[in-house]
Protein backbone atom coordinates (compact mmCIF):
# COMPACT_ATOMS: atom_id res chain seq x y z
CA UNK A 1 0.00 0.00 0.00
CA UNK A 2 1.63 3.57 -1.44
CA UNK A 3 1.35 6.28 1.54
CA UNK A 4 2.15 9.74 0.45
CA UNK A 5 3.10 11.91 4.03
CA UNK A 6 2.51 15.07 4.39
CA UNK A 7 4.56 16.16 7.34
CA UNK A 8 3.63 20.03 7.44
CA UNK A 9 4.54 22.77 9.45
CA UNK A 10 4.90 23.28 13.06
CA UNK A 11 4.73 20.04 15.20
CA UNK A 12 3.84 18.31 11.79
CA UNK A 13 6.86 16.44 11.80
CA UNK A 14 6.72 15.21 15.13
CA UNK A 15 3.24 13.92 15.03
CA UNK A 16 3.53 12.29 11.72
CA UNK A 17 6.65 10.43 12.29
CA UNK A 18 4.81 8.82 15.43
CA UNK A 19 2.25 7.80 13.21
CA UNK A 20 5.05 6.33 10.82
CA UNK A 21 6.34 4.25 13.25
CA UNK A 22 3.40 2.42 14.60
CA UNK A 23 2.39 1.93 10.90
CA UNK A 24 5.75 0.45 10.62
CA UNK A 25 4.68 -1.93 13.92
CA UNK A 26 1.51 -2.69 12.11
CA UNK A 27 3.48 -3.54 9.04
CA UNK A 28 5.65 -5.95 11.10
CA UNK A 29 2.81 -7.44 13.36
CA UNK A 30 0.62 -8.16 10.63
CA UNK A 31 2.63 -8.91 7.54
CA UNK A 32 2.06 -6.06 5.30
CA UNK A 33 3.70 -3.52 3.40
CA UNK A 34 3.66 0.00 3.28
CA UNK A 35 5.39 2.23 1.03
CA UNK A 36 5.86 5.95 1.97
CA UNK A 37 6.66 8.79 -0.29
CA UNK A 38 7.03 12.15 1.09
CA UNK A 39 6.06 15.73 -0.30
CA UNK A 40 5.64 19.29 1.14
CA UNK A 41 2.68 21.08 1.04
CA UNK A 42 2.11 24.53 3.88
CA UNK A 43 4.72 26.81 4.78
CA UNK A 44 7.79 24.55 4.16
CA UNK A 45 6.88 24.20 0.12
CA UNK A 46 6.32 28.02 0.51
CA UNK A 47 10.24 28.38 1.51
CA UNK A 48 11.35 25.56 -0.88
CA UNK A 49 9.52 26.49 -4.06
CA UNK A 50 7.55 29.49 -3.53
CA UNK A 51 4.00 28.03 -3.70
CA UNK A 52 2.42 25.82 -0.66
CA UNK A 53 1.46 22.79 -3.08
CA UNK A 54 3.30 22.25 -6.40
CA UNK A 55 1.72 20.32 -9.21
CA UNK A 56 4.10 17.31 -9.02
CA UNK A 57 3.13 16.81 -5.02
CA UNK A 58 -0.27 17.19 -6.21
CA UNK A 59 0.48 14.11 -8.91
CA UNK A 60 2.49 12.45 -6.49
CA UNK A 61 -0.72 12.11 -4.01
CA UNK A 62 -2.66 10.98 -6.38
CA UNK A 63 -0.45 8.10 -7.09
CA UNK A 64 -0.54 7.14 -4.09
CA UNK A 65 -3.60 4.53 -2.37
CA UNK A 66 -3.96 6.98 0.19
CA UNK A 67 -2.05 10.58 2.27
CA UNK A 68 -1.59 10.76 5.94
CA UNK A 69 -0.78 13.96 6.90
CA UNK A 70 0.15 16.29 9.97
CA UNK A 71 -0.38 19.65 9.75
CA UNK A 72 0.20 22.95 7.76
CA UNK A 73 0.54 26.53 8.89
CA UNK A 74 2.26 29.46 10.65
CA UNK A 75 2.06 31.91 13.90
CA UNK A 76 -0.73 33.60 11.31
CA UNK A 77 0.16 37.21 13.15
CA UNK A 78 4.13 36.93 12.94
CA UNK A 79 4.97 34.42 10.17
CA UNK A 80 5.99 36.44 6.90
CA UNK A 81 3.38 33.49 5.16
CA UNK A 82 1.12 35.64 6.05
CA UNK A 83 1.91 38.98 4.67
CA UNK A 84 1.76 36.87 1.37
CA UNK A 85 -1.35 37.02 -0.58
CA UNK A 86 -4.14 34.54 0.14
CA UNK A 87 -3.36 32.46 -2.79
CA UNK A 88 0.00 31.79 -1.90
CA UNK A 89 -0.25 31.16 1.74
CA UNK A 90 0.31 27.69 3.50
CA UNK A 91 -3.83 26.71 3.83
CA UNK A 92 -4.30 27.26 0.18
CA UNK A 93 -2.05 23.95 -0.71
CA UNK A 94 -4.65 22.46 1.48
CA UNK A 95 -7.76 23.83 -0.25
CA UNK A 96 -6.20 22.99 -3.77
CA UNK A 97 -5.02 19.46 -2.73
CA UNK A 98 -8.89 18.77 -1.00
CA UNK A 99 -10.14 20.23 -4.85
CA UNK A 100 -8.05 18.43 -7.03
CA UNK A 101 -8.32 14.76 -5.04
CA UNK A 102 -11.83 15.51 -5.11
CA UNK A 103 -12.69 14.94 -1.29
CA UNK A 104 -16.22 15.83 -0.53
CA UNK A 105 -16.77 13.87 2.53
CA UNK A 106 -15.34 14.61 5.95
CA UNK A 107 -15.03 11.84 8.65
CA UNK A 108 -14.77 13.52 12.49
CA UNK A 109 -15.23 10.59 14.61
CA UNK A 110 -15.83 12.75 18.51
CA UNK A 111 -15.41 9.52 21.22
CA UNK A 112 -14.93 9.84 24.77
CA UNK A 113 -12.49 7.70 26.03
CA UNK A 114 -13.65 6.37 30.14
CA UNK A 115 -9.84 7.50 31.33
CA UNK A 116 -10.70 10.89 29.82
CA UNK A 117 -13.53 11.92 30.99
CA UNK A 118 -12.77 14.19 33.57
CA UNK A 119 -11.77 16.22 30.60
CA UNK A 120 -15.59 16.55 29.26
CA UNK A 121 -16.65 20.21 30.01
CA UNK A 122 -20.54 18.41 30.90
CA UNK A 123 -22.07 17.25 33.69
CA UNK A 124 -20.30 14.15 35.49
CA UNK A 125 -23.09 12.05 34.52
CA UNK A 126 -23.04 12.80 30.43
CA UNK A 127 -19.20 11.79 31.11
CA UNK A 128 -20.15 8.81 32.73
CA UNK A 129 -21.94 8.21 30.19
CA UNK A 130 -19.73 8.51 27.76
CA UNK A 131 -20.17 8.81 23.85
CA UNK A 132 -19.07 7.98 20.53
CA UNK A 133 -20.42 9.66 17.25
CA UNK A 134 -18.74 10.10 13.85
CA UNK A 135 -19.94 13.62 11.78
CA UNK A 136 -20.07 12.89 8.29
CA UNK A 137 -19.72 16.20 6.74
CA UNK A 138 -20.52 17.18 3.49
CA UNK A 139 -17.27 19.28 2.17
CA UNK A 140 -17.14 20.45 -1.36
CA UNK A 141 -20.70 22.31 -2.07
CA UNK A 142 -23.57 24.06 -0.53
CA UNK A 143 -22.91 28.14 1.10
CA UNK A 144 -19.17 27.97 0.94
CA UNK A 145 -19.38 26.88 -2.67
CA UNK A 146 -21.90 28.45 -4.17
CA UNK A 147 -22.09 31.95 -6.00
CA UNK A 148 -21.67 34.76 -3.51
CA UNK A 149 -21.72 38.67 -4.53
CA UNK A 150 -22.17 41.94 -2.87
CA UNK A 151 -23.90 44.50 -4.64
CA UNK A 152 -25.38 47.93 -3.64
CA UNK A 153 -29.20 48.18 -3.67
CA UNK A 154 -31.25 51.53 -2.78
CA UNK A 155 -28.32 52.81 -1.61
CA UNK A 156 -26.55 50.36 0.79
CA UNK A 157 -24.85 47.35 0.43
CA UNK A 158 -26.54 44.12 0.41
CA UNK A 159 -24.17 40.52 0.38
CA UNK A 160 -26.01 37.58 -0.93
CA UNK A 161 -23.91 33.88 -0.74
CA UNK A 162 -26.09 30.65 -2.30
CA UNK A 163 -26.67 27.97 -1.04
CA UNK A 164 -27.06 24.92 -3.48
CA UNK A 165 -27.28 20.99 -3.28
CA UNK A 166 -27.71 18.87 -6.68
CA UNK A 167 -29.22 15.68 -5.79
CA UNK A 168 -26.08 13.63 -7.10
CA UNK A 169 -24.30 15.69 -4.18
CA UNK A 170 -26.62 14.47 -1.72
CA UNK A 171 -26.70 10.84 -2.28
CA UNK A 172 -22.88 10.20 -3.02
CA UNK A 173 -22.58 11.66 0.84
CA UNK A 174 -25.37 9.93 2.03
CA UNK A 175 -24.25 6.57 0.43
CA UNK A 176 -20.54 7.42 2.47
CA UNK A 177 -23.08 7.85 5.95
CA UNK A 178 -24.62 4.35 5.77
CA UNK A 179 -21.65 2.23 4.54
CA UNK A 180 -19.69 3.62 7.73
CA UNK A 181 -22.71 3.38 9.80
CA UNK A 182 -22.58 -0.21 8.56
CA UNK A 183 -19.28 -0.37 10.45
CA UNK A 184 -20.44 1.29 13.39
CA UNK A 185 -23.80 0.75 15.53
CA UNK A 186 -26.13 1.25 12.23
CA UNK A 187 -27.81 4.21 12.99
CA UNK A 188 -27.56 7.54 11.07
CA UNK A 189 -28.98 10.76 12.08
CA UNK A 190 -29.49 13.06 9.27
CA UNK A 191 -29.36 16.70 10.15
CA UNK A 192 -31.26 19.45 8.44
CA UNK A 193 -33.61 22.27 8.64
CA UNK A 194 -35.77 21.08 6.14
CA UNK A 195 -38.61 23.38 8.14
CA UNK A 196 -36.91 26.67 6.48
CA UNK A 197 -34.73 25.58 3.39
CA UNK A 198 -35.45 23.90 0.44
CA UNK A 199 -31.59 22.90 -0.14
CA UNK A 200 -32.84 20.82 3.51
CA UNK A 201 -36.01 19.57 2.03
CA UNK A 202 -34.33 18.25 -0.97
CA UNK A 203 -31.24 16.37 1.28
CA UNK A 204 -34.55 14.82 3.36
CA UNK A 205 -35.95 13.22 0.04
CA UNK A 206 -32.57 11.94 -1.48
CA UNK A 207 -31.56 10.31 2.36
CA UNK A 208 -34.43 8.43 2.88
CA UNK A 209 -34.05 7.38 -1.13
CA UNK A 210 -30.55 6.01 -0.21
CA UNK A 211 -31.66 4.76 3.08
CA UNK A 212 -34.30 2.39 1.46
CA UNK A 213 -30.76 0.35 0.09
CA UNK A 214 -29.97 0.19 3.62
CA UNK A 215 -32.60 -1.78 5.68
CA UNK A 216 -30.61 -2.85 8.50
CA UNK A 217 -29.27 0.70 8.94
CA UNK A 218 -31.94 3.07 10.97
CA UNK A 219 -32.13 6.41 10.05
CA UNK A 220 -33.88 9.35 11.80
CA UNK A 221 -33.89 13.23 10.88
CA UNK A 222 -33.29 16.13 13.31
CA UNK A 223 -33.34 20.19 13.00
CA UNK A 224 -29.84 21.17 13.56
CA UNK A 225 -30.94 24.07 15.57
CA UNK A 226 -32.24 20.77 18.10
CA UNK A 227 -29.02 19.03 17.06
CA UNK A 228 -27.18 21.85 18.41
CA UNK A 229 -28.55 21.20 22.04
CA UNK A 230 -28.53 17.17 21.57
CA UNK A 231 -24.88 17.53 21.82
CA UNK A 232 -24.32 18.91 24.57
CA UNK A 233 -27.92 17.20 26.50
CA UNK A 234 -27.42 13.75 25.05
CA UNK A 235 -24.15 13.31 22.99
CA UNK A 236 -24.56 9.29 23.61
CA UNK A 237 -27.77 9.04 21.46
CA UNK A 238 -25.80 9.59 18.53
CA UNK A 239 -23.93 7.10 16.21
CA UNK A 240 -23.37 8.66 12.60
CA UNK A 241 -24.08 12.18 12.07
CA UNK A 242 -24.54 13.18 8.48
CA UNK A 243 -24.87 16.64 7.14
CA UNK A 244 -24.11 19.56 4.85
CA UNK A 245 -21.05 21.48 4.53
CA UNK A 246 -21.67 24.09 6.99
CA UNK A 247 -24.23 22.71 9.46
CA UNK A 248 -20.88 20.10 9.95
CA UNK A 249 -18.29 22.71 10.19
CA UNK A 250 -20.12 23.88 13.27
CA UNK A 251 -21.59 20.74 14.68
CA UNK A 252 -18.36 18.74 14.55
CA UNK A 253 -16.44 21.64 16.46
CA UNK A 254 -19.35 20.99 18.79
CA UNK A 255 -18.65 17.79 19.23
CA UNK A 256 -15.06 17.69 19.08
CA UNK A 257 -14.73 20.76 22.12
CA UNK A 258 -17.19 17.86 24.48
CA UNK A 259 -14.12 15.15 24.18
CA UNK A 260 -11.98 17.97 25.88
CA UNK A 261 -8.78 17.03 24.53
CA UNK A 262 -7.90 18.61 20.69
CA UNK A 263 -4.64 16.60 20.70
CA UNK A 264 -6.84 13.45 20.46
CA UNK A 265 -9.57 13.58 17.56
CA UNK A 266 -8.59 12.74 13.93
CA UNK A 267 -10.21 12.97 10.70
CA UNK A 268 -10.64 11.90 6.85
CA UNK A 269 -11.33 13.23 3.96
CA UNK A 270 -12.45 10.76 1.26
CA UNK A 271 -13.71 10.61 -2.35
CA UNK A 272 -15.61 8.21 -4.14
CA UNK A 273 -13.08 5.66 -4.06
CA UNK A 274 -11.36 4.06 -1.25
CA UNK A 275 -8.49 6.82 -1.49
CA UNK A 276 -8.83 9.16 1.76
CA UNK A 277 -6.47 11.76 2.88
CA UNK A 278 -6.01 11.60 6.97
CA UNK A 279 -5.05 14.12 9.44
CA UNK A 280 -6.09 15.24 12.91
CA UNK A 281 -8.51 18.05 13.53
CA UNK A 282 -5.68 20.59 15.02
CA UNK A 283 -3.87 22.38 13.64
CA UNK A 284 -0.05 23.13 13.53
CA UNK A 285 0.69 24.22 17.34
CA UNK A 286 3.28 26.63 16.48
CA UNK A 287 3.99 27.25 19.64
CA UNK A 288 5.53 23.98 21.13
CA UNK A 289 7.04 23.10 17.72
CA UNK A 290 10.26 21.60 17.92
CA UNK A 291 9.84 20.32 21.72
CA UNK A 292 8.97 16.91 21.03
CA UNK A 293 5.96 17.60 23.76
CA UNK A 294 2.63 17.21 21.16
CA UNK A 295 0.25 15.10 21.42
CA UNK A 296 0.44 12.79 18.55
CA UNK A 297 -2.34 10.53 19.13
CA UNK A 298 -4.83 12.33 16.83
CA UNK A 299 -2.51 11.68 13.65
CA UNK A 300 -1.82 7.93 15.20
CA UNK A 301 -5.94 7.86 15.05
CA UNK A 302 -5.84 9.06 11.59
CA UNK A 303 -3.43 6.40 10.54
CA UNK A 304 -6.45 3.63 11.98
CA UNK A 305 -8.75 5.14 10.11
CA UNK A 306 -6.49 5.25 6.99
CA UNK A 307 -6.22 1.67 7.72
CA UNK A 308 -9.73 1.06 8.30
CA UNK A 309 -11.55 3.07 5.31
CA UNK A 310 -8.85 3.17 2.65
CA UNK A 311 -7.34 -0.01 3.09
CA UNK A 312 -10.35 -1.92 4.56
CA UNK A 313 -7.91 -3.29 7.22
CA UNK A 314 -10.69 -3.34 10.36
CA UNK A 315 -8.43 -6.08 12.56
CA UNK A 316 -5.53 -3.72 12.58
CA UNK A 317 -7.37 -0.41 13.13
CA UNK A 318 -8.95 -1.89 15.94
CA UNK A 319 -5.41 -2.87 16.97
CA UNK A 320 -4.15 0.71 16.95
CA UNK A 321 -7.25 2.23 18.92
CA UNK A 322 -7.46 -0.18 21.30
CA UNK A 323 -3.44 0.23 21.93
CA UNK A 324 -4.19 3.92 22.41
CA UNK A 325 -6.86 2.98 25.25
CA UNK A 326 -4.26 0.48 27.03
CA UNK A 327 -1.78 3.39 26.92
CA UNK A 328 -3.53 5.96 28.31
CA UNK A 329 -5.06 3.95 31.10
CA UNK A 330 -1.63 3.01 32.22
CA UNK A 331 -1.49 6.56 33.06
CA UNK A 332 0.83 7.91 30.16
CA UNK A 333 0.05 11.75 29.19
CA UNK A 334 1.26 14.52 26.75
CA UNK A 335 1.18 17.19 28.52
CA UNK A 336 -2.28 18.37 27.00
CA UNK A 337 -3.45 15.74 28.63
CA UNK A 338 -2.03 15.91 32.56
CA UNK A 339 -5.52 17.37 33.70
CA UNK A 340 -7.47 14.57 32.63
CA UNK A 341 -7.27 11.93 35.62
CA UNK A 342 -6.04 11.84 38.86
CA UNK A 343 -2.93 14.25 38.79
CA UNK A 344 -0.16 11.81 40.93
CA UNK A 345 -0.90 8.42 38.99
CA UNK A 346 -0.05 10.22 35.65
CA UNK A 347 3.38 10.00 33.98
CA UNK A 348 3.95 12.97 31.62
CA UNK A 349 5.45 11.54 28.61
CA UNK A 350 6.70 13.02 25.27
CA UNK A 351 5.47 12.99 21.67
CA UNK A 352 8.22 10.26 20.47
CA UNK A 353 7.47 8.16 23.59
CA UNK A 354 3.81 8.32 23.05
CA UNK A 355 5.44 6.65 20.04
CA UNK A 356 6.78 4.00 21.19
CA UNK A 357 4.45 2.97 24.18
CA UNK A 358 1.69 2.49 21.65
CA UNK A 359 4.21 0.75 18.67
CA UNK A 360 4.60 -1.31 21.84
CA UNK A 361 1.33 -2.37 22.58
CA UNK A 362 0.33 -3.06 19.21
CA UNK A 363 1.29 -7.12 20.01
CA UNK A 364 -0.62 -7.42 22.55
CA UNK A 365 -3.82 -5.49 20.73
CA UNK A 366 -3.44 -8.40 17.46
CA UNK A 367 -6.63 -10.01 17.25
P1 LIG B 1 -3.87 24.71 16.80
O1 LIG B 1 -4.82 23.58 16.76
O2 LIG B 1 -2.60 24.53 16.06
O3 LIG B 1 -3.49 25.04 18.34
C1 LIG B 1 -4.45 25.44 19.31
C2 LIG B 1 -3.88 25.12 20.71
O4 LIG B 1 -3.93 23.71 20.91
C3 LIG B 1 -2.42 25.52 20.87
O5 LIG B 1 -2.22 25.97 22.20
C4 LIG B 1 -1.64 24.26 20.65
O6 LIG B 1 -0.42 24.19 21.34
C5 LIG B 1 -2.63 23.20 21.16
N1 LIG B 1 -2.48 21.94 20.40
C6 LIG B 1 -2.92 21.68 19.13
N2 LIG B 1 -2.59 20.45 18.77
C7 LIG B 1 -1.93 19.90 19.81
C8 LIG B 1 -1.33 18.63 20.03
N3 LIG B 1 -1.33 17.66 19.11
N4 LIG B 1 -0.74 18.41 21.21
C9 LIG B 1 -0.72 19.35 22.18
N5 LIG B 1 -1.29 20.57 22.04
C10 LIG B 1 -1.87 20.84 20.86
O7 LIG B 1 -4.65 26.00 16.30
P2 LIG B 1 -4.12 27.47 15.96
O8 LIG B 1 -3.08 27.90 16.95
O9 LIG B 1 -5.34 28.28 15.77
O10 LIG B 1 -3.43 27.34 14.52
C11 LIG B 1 -2.04 27.20 14.32
C12 LIG B 1 -1.79 27.02 12.82
O11 LIG B 1 -2.38 25.80 12.37
C13 LIG B 1 -2.39 28.14 11.97
O12 LIG B 1 -1.49 28.46 10.95
C14 LIG B 1 -3.64 27.49 11.38
O13 LIG B 1 -4.02 28.07 10.16
C15 LIG B 1 -3.14 26.07 11.20
N6 LIG B 1 -4.21 25.05 11.09
C16 LIG B 1 -3.98 24.05 10.20
C17 LIG B 1 -4.92 23.03 10.06
C18 LIG B 1 -4.64 21.94 9.09
O14 LIG B 1 -3.50 21.74 8.70
N7 LIG B 1 -5.65 21.18 8.66
C19 LIG B 1 -6.07 23.03 10.87
C20 LIG B 1 -6.25 24.05 11.81
C21 LIG B 1 -5.30 25.06 11.91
Amino acid sequence: MKITCIAGDGIGPEIVREARKVLEKIATVYGHEFEFNDILMGGCSIDAYGVPLTDEAIAAAKEADAVLMGSIGGNTSTSPWYKLEPSLRPEAGLLKLRKSLNLFANLRPAYLYPVLKDACPLKESTGDKGFDMLIMRELTGGLYFGDRKTVERDGELVAIDTLEYKESEIRRIAIKAFDVARKRRKSVISVDKANVLDSSRLWRKVVEGVAKDYPDVTLEHMLVDNCAMQLVKNPSQFDVVLTENMFGDILSDEASMITGSIGMLPSASLNDTSFGLYEPSHGSAPDIAGQNIANPIATILSAAMMLRYSFNLDKEADAIEKAVELVLEDGYRTVDLMSSGHGDELKNTSCSEMGDLIAGRITDCKN
